[in-house]
């Protein structure tokens, strides 16, 4: 299973990431997450993503493109994948292509969790992530109408989208993304 999350910051991406990879078997690739523990580990790319990631900004796609190309081409996606967090705009959705292309591994679905803007503020203050105080959410929530949520209807002429409602209980949410994601006969 390849498969692609996306959905505003605080629709609970990470959780459901993690409980759909222990279902299907797949790594868990999260863009955020390779970005905080390249910051905890004080790297080259953690110094240079930590402006913007403070922000709320997107990373460069130079940056962030070659870190997901080193990503997808390591040995351990035979069972497929899920990407949380990228792409986030439509230079990186062609990219995600190009490089998935390449290593014949086409994505088999694309997932998204619809919630509105008042259960997202609400998520994310009880959050405590440092890009979590309320300018940043807004600007977080800003960059994604702008620039991430174009790449839902690029994935839906693909024929690859698929929505659901990820409002309720994390369980419920789980549930109908797994029904939403199984082969209709
Ligand atoms: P996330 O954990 O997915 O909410 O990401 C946290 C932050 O990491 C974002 O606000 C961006 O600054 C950065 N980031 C994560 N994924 C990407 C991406 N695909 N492109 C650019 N920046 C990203």
């Amino acid at each position: 299973m390849r498969l692609v999350l996306v959905g505003p910051p605080g629709a609970g991406k990470g959780t459901q990431a993690e409980f759909l990879c222990a279902h299907y078997g797949i790594p868990h690739i999260s863009t955020g997450d390779i970005f905080r523990a390249n910051l905890s580990a004080g790297t080259a790319l953690g110094i240079e993503a930590k402006g913007y990631m403070d922000r709320g900004d997107l990373v460069p796609d130079s940056v962030t493109n070659s870190m997901v190309e080193a990503r997808l081409n390591e040995s351990d996606l035979d069972n497929g994948f899920l990407l949380d967090g990228f792409p986030r705009n439509a230079a990186q959705a062609a990219v995600l292509k190009e490089i998935l292309k390449g290593i014949n591994a086409p994505l088999d679905s694309v997932l998204e969790l619809q919630i509105d803007e008042e259960e997202i503020v609400t998520r994310l203050a009880s959050r405590n992530r440092d890009d979590d105080n309320a300018d940043v959410v807004r600007h977080r929530l800003k960059v994604y109408r702008e620039q991430t949520a174009p790449i839902i209807d690029f994935y839906r002429n693909e024929n690859l989208l698929i929505a659901i409602n990820a409002s309720g209980s994390i369980a419920d949410i789980t549930e109908r993304a797994i029904a939403a994601l199984s082969p209709k006969k």
